[in-house]
């Protein structure tokens, strides 16, 4: 976790002007420190000791879903990995909700959409199910299971014949906020598994989501980044027109560590010969004193 959180803070500060919050930079500064005994201390101490509950986390935890087969792994890590810079459970409980729908489109579960949305909301009864949400539900004037909530708006939206993106922003969002956007890119994969009136007809579905999830406005670069990412893992990387990919910052990165994740999946066969791995990362984990709600 050290290891992870200090080249994280080394790579924002590689490139600091990008228009992150000021809270992030104020944990990404104390995480490049090397006297760190608790990693997930500094977001801690964010916003009075609440933690934040932005979409950063969520944004960024596509990997562990592709990295790890294992669906109580992707959850873990998930948690985990967004806990260095959210620790208010609105905000890495999103990081959870992205990180399954990842996983469950990479196994093929968007050709059947309402058992996909069912199978989220299953998920997340048993993720939100703990004090801390609880808790930090009830401070922020939320559904007691505030993702659950949104996840059956989700699916009165997508059994509706018609649905105006004004519609989609009131009943789902499109704001900073995990719970303002996790979902709504849910939606937007849903929504653009069949053809939409007002894109070209010439789009896939792959082109439609990304298309949809920006004409939606607000923080888009971040719920486009979620909702590709999920129809990426769907629709597969041939679907993505080659003149989108140049324009595309790092995508020759991208490659590269998509080749290394995609050899790491494959070293973890459900419980396999790679026991040892995880149990080293799971030391670290332990070592570091984070705290393990997720089951
Ligand atoms: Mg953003």
């Amino acid at each position: 976790s050290f290891s992870c959180s200090y080249r994280f803070a080394k790579e924002y500060s590689t490139s600091p002007g990008r228009g992150y919050g000021n809270g992030v930079i104020q944990v990404l500064k104390k995480l490049s420190s090397f006297q760190l005994s608790d990693v997930y201390q500094p977001a801690r101490d964010q916003f009075n000791g609440r933690g934040s509950f932005g979409n950063g986390g969520a944004m960024r935890t596509a990997p562990f879903a592709l990295t790890f087969p294992d669906r109580a792994d992707v959850k873990r890590f998930a948690r985990l990995g967004a806990m260095l810079t959210h620790s208010c459970s609105l905000g890495y409980n999103g990081a959870i909700l992205q990180a399954l729908a990842v996983h469950f489109s990479l196994q093929g579960a968007l050709d059947l959409p309402l058992q996909f949305i069912n199978n989220l909301i299953a998920e997340m009864e048993e993720v939100e199910d703990n004090k801390e949400t609880r808790n930090d539900a009830r401070i922020l004037k939320e559904a007691e299971k505030p993702f659950c909530e949104r996840l059956h708006r989700v699916r009165d939206l997508m059994n509706r014949s018609k649905v105006s993106i004004e519609e989609v922003i009131s009943e789902l969002g499109n704001g900073i906020a995990a719970l303002h956007s996790v979902p709504t890119a849910i939606f937007c994969v849903l929504h653009c598994l069949q053809p939409l009136e007002g894109l070209p007809e010439s789009y896939g579905g792959l082109e439609r989501t990304i298309a949809y999830s920006l004409a939606l406005g607000g923080d888009t670069d971040t719920i486009a980044c979620m909702a590709g990412a999920i129809a990426g893992a769907h629709y597969g990387i041939e679907a993505f027109p080659q003149s989108w990919i140049r324009c595309c910052e790092g995508a020759e990165d991208a490659d590269v560590n998509a080749e290394r994740l995609h050899k790491l999946y494959h070293q973890f066969p459900q419980g396999g010969r790679s026991e040892k791995v995880k149990q080293q990362w799971y030391r670290e984990e332990n070592q570091s004193g984070a705290k393990t709600g997720v089951k």
